[in-house]
């Protein structure tokens, strides 16, 4: 990837340090924020889809009142900013603006020339998503608190994308996703989210599927997202076979049977295999309609 003298996004926010870095990244669960979105809005209301790092799923009330018992998190913000926090916060905040920049041309784009899948929705001009740096904990406007512990996420109460640059490294080490792509890929993963709240697939259902499965369908389809977005920066941003398969390798760590959840029926992300060619798709075709994961009837077909 190359961002020298690319467009920054000004539409990004630098919350500052919350009070701590919960949970390194593996296995916390965002409670607070569903619980707060819940009482608030509702399930619909609620669903705050980001990349399952064992964290972020769609909860069940019930998963949520089992959780809250341990969550412990407290919120502190305003500490200092993350991104004069050290060169390498710099650093991840300057790349975070220039994917973000990216993803908003890609999107005004599409929107403007009317080539989404069509959910019964007539989305107006893409209306540009923020993009919120944060360390430890944030407060959102309308889906609670959450801890790093979750991972990067999407608050459509909002129209916010919640990101510690952190994960990054979690994303390089823990998950062996290493690479500037596979970042870039998280990001616009979840501007991927963003664009189905405002076509309206975000809270689709579907007849006779489970929560889970219908999670599968809305996040392979942020995923496919994600892939039309680099089929646009292919050029842009001087994407390389070696970037693509970064966010191959780091489509398949996020993968649910990478992350070793073993019950299928618990999958909430999809698995690697299926990241991986939702992913792909996008990113092949540039064709956002390639990305309908709710016209594939069969579940076991996507
Ligand atoms: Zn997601």
């Amino acid at each position: 990837m190359d961002i020298g003298g690319k467009k920054r996004s000004d539409n990004f926010e630098d919350r500052g340090a919350g009070s701590r870095r919960a949970g390194g990244g593996g296995g916390g669960i965002g409670v607070s924020l569903f619980s707060f979105a819940l009482r608030k809005f509702g399930f619909k209301g609620a669903l705050v889809a980001g990349l399952a790092l064992g964290g972020v799923y769609f909860l069940a009330p019930e998963e949520v009142r089992q959780s809250l018992l341990g969550d412990t998190s407290t919120s502190s913000q305003g500490a200092g900013k993350v991104c004069e926090a050290s060169p390498k916060n710099a650093s991840a905040c300057d790349f975070s603006r220039v994917v973000l920049a990216s993803t908003e041309d890609a999107w005004l784009k599409h929107f403007s020339q009317g080539g989404l899948p069509d959910y019964g929705r007539k989305p107006n001009a893409y209306q540009l998503p923020t993009l919120v740096v944060f360390t430890g904990s944030v407060s959102t406007a309308g889906c609670g608190n959450a801890t790093s512990a979750v991972g990067p996420f999407y608050c459509p109460a909002d129209n916010k994308l919640y990101i510690d640059p952190g994960f990054y490294d979690d994303l390089a080490h823990k998950l062996k996703a290493p690479g500037d792509f596979a970042q870039a890929y998280v990001i616009a993963h979840e501007v991927g989210h963003h664009v189905q709240h405002l076509i309206g697939s975000l809270t689709r259902t579907m007849p006779g599927e489970t929560k889970n499965q219908v999670s599968v369908r809305v996040e392979l389809q942020a995923d496919c997202f994600a892939g039309v977005w680099g089929h646009h920066a292919r050029t842009d941003l001087a994407i390389t076979d070696k970037d693509l398969s970064d966010a191959t390798q780091a489509a398949h760590s996020i993968g649910d049977d990478a992350l070793g959840h073993k019950d299928e029926a618990k999958f909430s992300h999809g698995s690697s295999q299926q990241r991986i060619s939702w992913f792909k798709k996008g990113f092949k075709s540039g064709d956002p309609r390639q990305c309908d994961t709710f016209a594939v009837k069969d579940y076991k077909a996507l």
